[in-house]
């Protein structure tokens, strides 16, 4: 049986799966949580509570049944906007090839996929695939939290407004109780890069490691420096 979320703030359904167990891309090479992923909204707070982790829980196995194409194909007859993984990910090769026949067989439907699969070489054929369809925007996910980014079409997430780097454009939910609105620029190709203001005190705990590091980053390097000069 498909079964949608539907996050408050955003005007569109989503098909999630649970946050960080289908999130190959979450972990460094040491095994770390990378920052974006160590504050993650989707661990925290309602996500926790049985009734939004059991369709999450459900859609794990749900995905692999034969007719899954076709029912989400006619479940999303009527939407116009459609959010992937409010939270989770892409963590199976099988299930992207599904979600591509879904995007390409629902023309009238704006899709909106976040993800750190990109990471991975085998995924970067049918993310591209995904990338060519007109309706599809595919979004890379920085691991940062403070605004680092290295992928051209993605997002990033940033401490504070006065801190969004030059070429980003910054999502203003924050100014709006966390609502859309009228924005779709999630949805919107032409934009390359959309900074998302941090929010939580979850997350705002690895932004102060991170701005410290970082500080701790700059010192080391000023006394090289003043050795080397
Ligand atoms: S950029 Fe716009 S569409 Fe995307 S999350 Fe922010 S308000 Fe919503």
């Amino acid at each position: 049986m498909i079964r949608f979320s539907k996050p408050s703030k955003m005007p569109c359904r989503s098909w999630s799966l649970e946050a960080l167990n289908t999130c190959a891309g979450s972990r460094d090479s040491n095994g770390e949580l990378v920052p974006a992923c160590a504050g993650c909204y989707a661990t925290t707070g309602n996500y926790r509570f049985p009734n939004v982790k059991a369709p999450r829980v459900e859609n794990k196995e749900d995905w692999k049944r034969a007719e899954w194409v076709d029912d989400m194909v006619r479940a999303l007859d009527n939407d116009r906007y459609f959010r992937w993984f409010d939270s989770g990910d892409v963590y199976s090769l099988r299930l992207a090839v599904k979600i591509y026949e879904v995007m390409k067989r629902t023309p009238w439907v704006k899709h909106w996929l976040p993800t750190r699969m990109h990471k991975f070489a085998k995924f970067r054929t049918i993310i591209e695939q995904m990338k060519a369809l007109p309706n599809v925007s595919v979004r890379a996910s920085s691991d940062s939290v403070t605004g680092e980014f290295d992928q051209r079409h993605g997002s990033t997430i940033i401490p504070d407004a006065a801190a969004a780097p030059k070429s980003v454009s910054v999502c203003e939910a924050y100014k709006n109780d966390g609502k859309c609105g009228d924005c779709r620029k999630c949805w919107d190709k032409s934009i390359p890069v959309i900074a998302y203001v941090a929010h939580g005190q979850k997350m705002q705990k690895v932004i102060n490691v991170a701005i410290k590091n970082s500080q701790i980053q700059d010192r080391v390097k000023k006394v090289i420096n003043i050795k080397k000069g």
